[in-house]
């Protein structure tokens, strides 16, 4: 008996997975032997697709035209699009309920509802080179000065940079009431003294980048401050929530595809006279495999639900880090084991098992290692005990 989903939940499972399929998978290959990109009519097609879907507006509240989808449905559909490689299932923004919490009319005219018309695209800036598990460490500043904030700082691992048009930088408040406190800012990309320092290649082929910037005396209007100077941490903590919980989905829907391709290559290949899904070693990397997914799966339904249930925040949040954790985990356990029943063929840059176990190796360390995952987990088991968090 699979977890119990409601019709319209498995309606926006079906409709996620024939996006993904139909649409994104077919471009893989292409994408991997073209560093990511794949032609401007497809990317085009992807975006409009997605933005027909509502998959940018999934999380948005009726009120701004979202869609205000439960977390469950969200989780089902990112786990169906996490089943594509090349991360081509980023075909379009997302606005976030938070955001709408967050933000001002204005900023939410100007910077929140072009997320889920397609109009403007974002990127996320929090990480320095020694501010990365310790946002605490942070170096940037937002100084007042004349009714501007001057941000001075360099930035790393701004992903999806290269096609953003503005920034959620987080910065230290200074020369003002809140000194030395966390806010979050829309800053727009072309705003002067912003500069790409450097733009590292990763394991993966994406054609999305993360660059490191440096900002240099950067202006920006002080409507552009998002909340009160000292909020900014907790809606970071909201992004990583959602974050975490989605990158959990997908790490289980990109296991369940390596699990199906593999069962379907055991059967059809042969070795000293019988297919290899006969031998009992392969046997155990499959249900191994299997196993840990349904539990992972579960994990990640039921965090979720529990959002959804409106169950207490931190309590919520532990669980989206429980599931990330075990999600990463399991996925590139998976993956390798995948790579393995494949034999050489595992290892051709055409398997889509090849460039899932690149890809999701890097879901152990982004939007909080699988460390820091643990610290928070063990911090709220002592805080709570074990009837606190699992009843
Ligand atoms: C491809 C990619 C894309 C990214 N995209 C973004 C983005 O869009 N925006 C953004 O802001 N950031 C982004 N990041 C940054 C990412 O979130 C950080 O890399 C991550 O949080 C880890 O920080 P770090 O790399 O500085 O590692 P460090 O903090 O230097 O950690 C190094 C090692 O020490 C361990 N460690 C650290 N503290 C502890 C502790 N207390 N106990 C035990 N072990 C510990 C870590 O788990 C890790 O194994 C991205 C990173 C990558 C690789």
């Amino acid at each position: 008996m699979a977890y119990p989903l409601s019709p319209a939940t498995l309606e926006w499972q079906r409709k996620a997975r024939q996006y993904a399929e139909q649409e994104l998978i077919p471009y893989e290959e292409y994408a991997e032997l073209h560093e990511g990109v794949v032609p401007p009519d497809i990317a085009a097609r992807h975006k409009a697709r997605a933005i027909e879907l509502g998959l940018s507006r999934m999380d948005a509240p009726l009120a701004h035209g979202g869609l205000a989808l439960p977390k469950l449905d969200q989780v089902v559909v990112w786990e169906q699009l996490g089943r594509v490689t090349n991360a081509l299932c980023w075909s379009a923004s997302e606005a976030h309920a938070w955001m709408f919490e967050a933000c001002t009319p204005q900023q939410i005219e100007r910077y929140v509802k072009p997320l889920m018309t397609g109009a403007r695209c974002e990127c996320y800036a929090i990480t320095e080179a020694e501010a990365g598990s310790d946002p605490g460490a942070m170096t940037t500043t937002a100084r007042l000065e004349a009714g501007q904030y001057v941000i001075n700082g360099e930035k790393w691992f701004v992903t999806s940079a290269n096609k953003a048009d503005f920034l959620f930088l987080q910065a230290v408040v200074t020369g003002e009431a809140g000194e030395r406190q966390h806010a979050l800012f829309f800053v727009d990309m072309d705003a002067a003294g912003i500069v790409m320092a450097d733009n590292p290649l990763f394991g993966h082929t994406f054609s999305a980048h993360h660059p490191t910037y440096r900002f240099n005396n950067v202006r920006i209007p002080a409507a552009n401050r998002i909340g009160a100077a000292g909020d900014g941490m907790s809606y970071t903590r909201s992004w990583f929530r959602r974050e975490r919980l989605m990158i959990a989905a997908r790490c289980c829907g990109a296991a369940a595809r390596l699990i199906d391709m593999a069962a379907e290559f055991a059967k059809a290949r042969v070795v000293s006279g019988q297919p290899i899904a006969e031998y009992q070693l392969i046997q155990a990397m499959l249900a191994d495999s299997l196993t840990e997914l349904w539990g992972a799966r579960l994990m990640t339904y039921e965090a979720a639900a529990m959002d959804d249930r409106g169950e207490n925040l931190s309590v919520v949040h532990t669980h989206c880090s429980m599931a990330k954790l075990t999600a990463s985990e399991m996925a590139n356990r998976v993956a390798d084991r995948v790579v393995q029943i494949f034999g050489g063929r595992g290892y051709m840059r055409k398997n889509a098992a090849q460039r899932f176990y690149r890809e999701l190796r890097v879901d152990r360390i982004w939007e909080g290692t699988s460390e820091i995952q643990r610290l928070i987990v063990a911090r709220s088991l002592l805080k709570r005990g074990v009837d606190g968090l699992i009843g």
